[in-house]
């Protein structure tokens, strides 16, 4: 089975993606999940940390409306998914997983009624936050603010130790980390996040992190974006430049994601970076799965690629049709199906169940 826990396909759904077909230049949409033999995915509503919290609660709902939308408009392909047991039931009928997360807890207003709410609509993780502090909880990129959660922070991870929902400390700083490790009473996620010792990037998991994760019975799923696999990535100016010019290419393209110029202009810098910039791929990703199991356990590891979050893929993997070079890659470093079957997904929907059995 195969599962990914991390997606920022919403974000794309506002900017007019169409997941019903087979889009040119996109990492994910419906016919690109099945080619890659896919069987769900965790679709992040995900706010900026620079976005005003009204803005961010309707800007949330209005991704989580396009999902259900997209959901509808393809029943035949996919459905929205509350539970690992409904996302067993697709499987057996060929119908695609769509769980849905929050990242960044914005949204929710310092309201646990909110975070209720978001819950019962669907949403079955919060990522705390994302490249910024916010009223939960301090984050990796700055960290100044509470010194790791904040008191409302606390009554969040309690609220969602009883509803059952995932927390999620990708983007959170390591003393928010080690806060939700010794308060929570369920396992914790971290849902697209990479190893420190390979990359030394201040969002990706230390070994004593990783090693806590598997501790406490929880999950971490490995992040395909190039910045935080390799510290080789754009390490030359001209490629630095470059990344540079194809984020106000895309500003410009989220601006008027209906203007063709717009689009075509941004599909044309997909290919130069694709073919100008040296990109870490299976390799690296596969150097990452194996430091993380060797830390966290084989249990507690798997994919949370960020596709459609990421203005650069891997190479060999630059969208979801073709993960398989990924399980193959892991065959021939000795892995066991069995194995590779707990990476690919086993694994996110078992730390799921075990999240929803803490809270009964
Ligand atoms: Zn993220």
């Amino acid at each position: 089975m195969i599962y990914d826990s991390h997606m920022d396909t919403p974000s794309q759904l506002i900017r007019l993606r169409n997941l019903g077909i087979d889009n040119t230049h996109a990492h994910v949409d419906f016919p690109k999940m099945k080619a890659g033999n896919v069987d769900g995915a965790f679709f992040a509503l995900y706010t900026p940390a620079s976005m005003a919290q009204d803005s961010a609660t309707r800007y949330a709902l209005e991704m989580l409306s396009a999902v259900y939308d997209a959901a509808d408009a393809n029943s035949d392909l996919a459905a929205v998914t509350f539970t690992p047991a409904e996302a067993a039931e697709n499987r057996e009928k060929g119908i695609l997983s769509l769980f849905i997360g929050m990242e960044n807890g914005s949204p929710i207003q310092e309201s646990l009624a909110l975070l209720r709410t978001f819950y019962r609509l669907g949403v079955s993780y919060l990522t705390l936050t994302h490249n910024g502090d916010n009223a939960i909880a301090d984050a990796a990129s700055e960290g100044k603010r509470w010194g790791g959660l904040s008191p409302f922070g606390r009554q969040v991870v309690a609220e969602m130790n009883a509803l059952g929902m995932m927390i999620d400390l990708s983007h959170a700083s390591d003393q928010t980390f080690w806060d939700c490790i010794r308060l929570s009473q369920a396992p914790i996620v971290a849902t697209h996040s990479s190893c420190r010792a390979l990359c030394s990037h201040r969002r990706n998991l230390t070994d004593e992190m990783l090693q806590a994760l598997g501790e406490k019975d929880g999950y971490v799923g490995i992040n395909f974006y190039p910045s935080f696999l390799s510290d080789d990535f754009a390490k030359k100016p001209e490629e630095a430049a470059l990344l540079e010019e194809a984020e106000k290419v895309e500003a410009a393209f989220i601006k008027e994601p209906g203007n063709p110029e717009k689009v075509k202009a941004w599909q044309k810098m997909q290919d130069r970076l694709n073919a100008e910039v040296w990109r870490p791929g299976v390799k690296e990703i596969a150097d990452h799965i194996d430091h993380a199991v060797k830390w966290a356990g084989i249990e507690h590891v798997g994919i949370g690629s960020d596709y459609d979050g990421i203005e650069i893929t891997p190479a060999g993997l630059e969208n979801i049709s073709k993960l398989g070079v990924l399980w193959d890659e892991l065959k021939r470093r000795g892995y066991s199906q069995s194995q590779i079957d707990l990476i690919s997904g086993g694994n996110l929907m078992a730390v799921y169940e075990r999240v929803l059995s803490c809270s009964e």
